[in-house]
């Protein structure tokens, strides 16, 4: 293209682009906010993954130290925690077993945290052995409740999901929920989708929507600014699913997966979706394996 075809619309088009990186450089790449309208609990982000953690008078209850990748990430965080309590850290308690959420806890079981996972979890952890993934010290099964300091941490398992190993963290007091991964806040899902169950995450996002809260502490900053997520988030994510589940079973069982299938699969509705043209083909080939082979 000759110089002369840059319109005033394409150099429009261009200066938006550009300022798209420097508004995201002017985010700090790591932040720790007092959810609003709570005493004590706090979001800490490091870059794009964040995670709750809840101060009371007789010590701290963190989650995922989410530093894969930033060896000096759990030190990091606990930094953060410093600067607003001076409280030990009791517990650390990981969402799931992905490494992008939970390496780094090495400084929090040093600071003489309590590891928890669920049992999928540290049964995962001990196969792969991650050099900077710390092996929880306590390993549950469907529910667990931390009472720490007047605060009450209910640790729940509701099945198969994003992961075989998902914990729903609800603050019944606050009704908050920590959950990770399983339904993104205003955007289309992407490359979490390579492991998903399904047809498991609708009965699972069910189950979700049914417990009594009222915000959502994602794993990965909602869009836009960061906000929270609500029930009606986890509606349209179920929606969302069950449409894409439904068109490609159409092209799953006419015998298109996986290369025409994977062509053909469009979800126009959630076009203008951030992430959708990312997504979308990791949506469809999971729903082609689930309708082209029935895995
Ligand atoms: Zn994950």
């Amino acid at each position: 293209m000759k110089r002369t075809a840059f319109t005033s619309i394409g150099a429009a088009l261009l200066a938006g682009a550009l300022a798209l990186p420097a508004q995201a450089q002017q985010r700090p790449q790591i932040e720790t906010k007092k959810v609003d309208g709570t005493d004590n609990v706090y979001i800490f982000r490091n870059g794009g993954h964040q995670s709750m953690f809840i101060v009371t008078k007789d010590g701290v209850i963190a989650t995922d130290p989410v530093a894969y990748g930033r060896p000096a990430g759990g030190q990091q965080y606990l930094d953060e925690i410093k600067k607003v309590t001076d409280k030990p850290v009791k517990f650390l308690i990981y969402s799931h077993h992905h490494f992008d959420h939970i390496a780094g806890g090495k400084a929090f079981k040093t600071a003489g945290a309590r590891v928890i996972a669920h049992k999928n979890a540290t049964a995962r952890l001990k196969v792969l052995n991650d050099p900077h993934t710390v092996l929880p010290d306590e390993s549950i099964g469907n529910k667990k409740v931390i009472s720490l300091g007047g605060t009450t941490l209910e640790l729940h398992y509701l099945g198969l999901n994003h992961s075989d190993s998902t914990l729903v963290m609800r603050l019944p007091k606050e009704k908050i929920i920590f959950l990770v991964d399983t339904i993104p806040v205003g955007s289309f899902p992407g490359r979490g989708f390579i492991d998903i169950y399904p047809l498991e995450t609708e009965d699972f996002i069910k189950k979700v929507i049914a417990m009594d809260w009222d915000r959502m502490i994602p794993g990965h900053p909602g869009a836009p600014d960061g906000r929270l997520g609500t029930k009606d988030d986890a509606k349209a994510v179920l929606t969302l699913m069950q449409e894409a589940s439904a068109e490609m079973k159409k092209l799953g069982q006419d015998g298109k997966c996986w290369d025409t299938a994977e062509k053909e699969f469009k979800l126009p509705k959630y076009a203008t979706l951030q992430g959708y043209e990312a997504g979308l083909g990791f949506v469809a080939r999971r729903y082609c394996g689930l309708w082209g082979r029935g895995t």
